[in-house]
């Protein structure tokens, strides 16, 4: 379906919980959020039953992410139920890595297609301060795993921070994808929840890319771009690719497609506001007739834009949408 800007909104990303088992320093308050009890949470039933509403609609890619979604009990067993009963062309997951290594095989098995791993340092220290939780050695164990069980594309997120890993593109690059198929993603840090307190610095990536395709020979990869806002690079002859997302400073809002709905079962048309409405309790009291009715309105009501250019800061938790 079309929002009001002539958008198709094709793509859901389901927050399957708010918990974590890490608590990066711009996502989460070290003591953690105020969690939502499991009485409040969508079930994996309510869950099919909006994605399924949803396929009415024409949305047939979904992402499950949190929070941390290997965290919730069972997940496998929620990929198999989007499977068997919703219309599905692309099922992924974004997740730290750290629970992987366990349910890589399973999460394969059950039909997810593939999987987004957020790593912001390949070193060992750093990456302890920034995620206050896990460890690297398990991560990259993860990494290991999901391109062994064969999910494909695999991509990682690194949001690039000015003094903290700015200096690590490099290496990533290399780690990543000189000899994996893998595609290392460089995101801009975004003004929201948590990060504006958190003392760590934007780095504007439409310039850092101009200045490694000049320094390091980047070369643009001719692939589409996806349901995804990145733009695609390689290293010649590396068996990976490069992707920079650039909300900020090369603004992508216009063929935006997606929509989130977070754990408790609000469903947000944009992640620069808190905006949104309940489908958990229209499910409960009204079925999926009056979910597919708040939908359809909360695309026709998808904002624009984000005005985070102009210093607007957005006071919704990342950690609850599903970044
Ligand atoms: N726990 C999972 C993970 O770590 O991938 C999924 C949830 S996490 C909120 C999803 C992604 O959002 C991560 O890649 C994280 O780095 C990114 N993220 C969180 N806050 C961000 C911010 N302020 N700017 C840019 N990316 C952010």
């Amino acid at each position: 379906m079309k929002d009001s800007y002539g958008r198709d909104v094709s793509y859901l990303r389901i927050s399957v919980t708010d918990r974590c088992n890490f608590r990066c320093r711009y996502c989460m308050p070290f003591e953690g959020v105020p969690a939502a009890r499991h009485d409040e949470m969508l079930s994996f039933d309510d869950i099919v039953r909006i994605a399924r509403t949803a396929n009415e609609l024409g949305i047939r890619a979904f992402r499950i992410t949190g929070g941390e979604p290997l965290v919730r009990r069972g997940l496998p067993d929620l990929i198999r139920a989007l499977r068997d009963h919703c219309e599905i062309d692309d099922l992924s997951m974004t997740t730290n890595a750290f629970l992987l290594p366990r349910f890589a095989r399973e999460l394969k098995d059950a039909g997810l297609d593939r999987v987004n791993i957020s790593i912001d340092s390949l070193d060992p220290e750093k990456f302890r301060w920034i995620a206050r939780g896990g460890d690297l050695e398990t991560v990259l164990r993860g990494l290991d795993a999901a391109l062994e069980v064969g999910f494909d594309p695999i991509k990682t997120n690194t949001v690039v921070m000015g003094g903290f890993n700015d200096d690590e593109i490099i290496d990533l690059i290399d780690y990543l994808t000189i000899d994996k198929p893998v595609s290392a993603r460089f995101i801009e840090y975004m003004p929201i929840g948590e990060a504006p307190r958190a003392g760590l610095e934007y780095v504007d990536l439409t310039a850092k890319r101009e200045e490694l395709t000049a320094k390091y020979g980047l070369e643009p990869a001719e692939i589409s771009r996806g349901h995804g806002p990145a733009s695609y690079w390689r290293v010649r002859g590396g068996a990976g690719l490069v992707g920079f997302i650039t909300p900020i400073s090369d603004k992508y809002c216009g063929t935006c497609s997606r929509l989130r709905l977070d754990a408790r079962g609000v469903v947000r048309p944009c992640i620069a506001y808190d905006f949104g409405v309940s489908l958990r309790n229209a499910l409960h009291d009204g079925g999926t007739e009056r979910v597919r009715e708040l939908i359809e309105g909360i695309i026709l009501n998808k904002p624009k834009e984000h005005h985070w250019e102009t210093g607007e800061v957005s006071p919704v938790s990342m950690s609850a949408l599903g970044g």
